[in-house]
């Protein structure tokens, strides 16, 4: 059977499962870069048990996938995507427990970060405050170990349960996570999260409060908010910022096609207006082209580009 076929085949089940189905739906409207050609299938899954079948019949047909959360930190390619989409709502949405003796938020993957942020905050629960005004979803920020201002997932995550492609369900503890800079388990073994179980700590609300409020401030002051993007471009190198080594090589402004090295943060690359895939791509082959010549600096990638 081809590909087209199997496909069909997991739109099949996934609507008799009461799924909601999309072919070859943009991607670029999932992405807060606005950029991506289409999916050959987007299947919205509200509960675990419905997307550990689903998931198990892609492996079964050999048919490629993969989970989107809020489209954060990923750049589709022109061409789309040709296999299936998870995205998560329904019970992945909510808040599951909250353990106020232990301080303990258990939450689905697909909540966004800034609602268990505020979550946290009616809890006089602290911890997540470097969080606020990321703009993932938790299990985004995890696969991720998203972090900011000195804060990461890491810190606060006690746990994850997740769904391995044969349709088996497990949990990892935060050791078995392996989690660094930028990066889970989850990037070298597939898997989609499910759940997230956070440890915070006690402390009082207004000191909270102020903490989100100042670190949104300076992400409202430095970063180019108002133009569509995935964030910072470039992981950190040893010892120095990219944003920094980029703009210190002249490159702020530099565009190709519609993508732009934004002004303000010459560490966030920007949609104008119309850029594609291949813009962003030959943007920062340019700017790594660049820094590694006048810096001697090699510039990794943090989004991560579909294929
Ligand atoms: C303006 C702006 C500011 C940002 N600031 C920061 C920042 O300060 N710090 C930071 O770390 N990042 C930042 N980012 C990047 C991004 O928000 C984070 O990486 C975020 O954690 C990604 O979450 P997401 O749900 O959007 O993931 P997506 O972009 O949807 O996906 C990212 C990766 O995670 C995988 N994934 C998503 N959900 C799951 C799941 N449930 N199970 C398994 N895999 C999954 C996807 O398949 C993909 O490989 C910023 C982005 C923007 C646009």
């Amino acid at each position: 059977m081809n590909t087209n076929e199997n496909i069909g085949r997991v739109a099949s089940a996934a609507k008799e499962y009461g799924c909601e189905t999309l072919e070859n739906e943009p991607l670029a409207k999932y992405t807060t870069f606005k950029i991506g050609g289409p999916a050959a299938l987007i299947v919205t899954v509200c509960t675990a048990d419905v997307l550990s079948k689903l998931y198990a019949l892609c492996s079964e047909l050999d048919v490629k996938c993969m989970v989107i959360g809020n489209g954060s930190n990923l750049l589709v390619s022109d061409n789309g995507y040709s296999g299936v989409v998870f995205r998560l709502d329904g019970e992945f949405k909510n808040v599951s427990s909250v353990d106020n003796d232990n301080n303990l938020i258990r939450c689905g993957a697909g909540l966004t970060l800034a609602k268990l942020c505020k979550f946290a905050l009616d809890n006089s629960l602290s911890g997540l405050e470097f969080a606020w005004g990321i703009p993932g979803s938790v299990g985004g920020a995890a696969f991720m170990n998203a972090g900011a201002y000195g804060g990461e997932m890491k810190d606060v995550i006690e746990s994850v349960s997740y769904i391995a492609p044969d349709g088996t369900l497990g949990t990892l503890t935060k050791s078995q996570l392996d989690l660094s800079y930028r990066h889970s388990v989850f990037a070298d073994k597939p898997g989609i999260i499910t759940s997230v179980a956070v440890r915070l700590k006690r402390d009082d609300k207004q000191l909270i409060r102020e903490r989100m409020d100042d670190f949104m401030d300076r992400r409202r002051t430095k970063q180019p908010l108002e133009y569509p993007s995935a964030g910072s471009v470039f992981k950190r190198p040893e010892g120095f910022f990219a944003g920094g080594l980029i703009e210190e090589c002249g490159l702020k402004g530099k565009q190709i096609g519609g993508a732009q090295v934004s002004e303000k943060h010459a560490g966030f690359i920007i949609n104008k207006g119309e850029a594609t895939c291949k813009d962003v791509c030959d943007l920062v082959s340019f700017i790594q082209d660049t820094v590694k010549r006048e810096k001697g600096v090699d510039l990794e990638c943090e989004i991560r580009i579909t294929e």
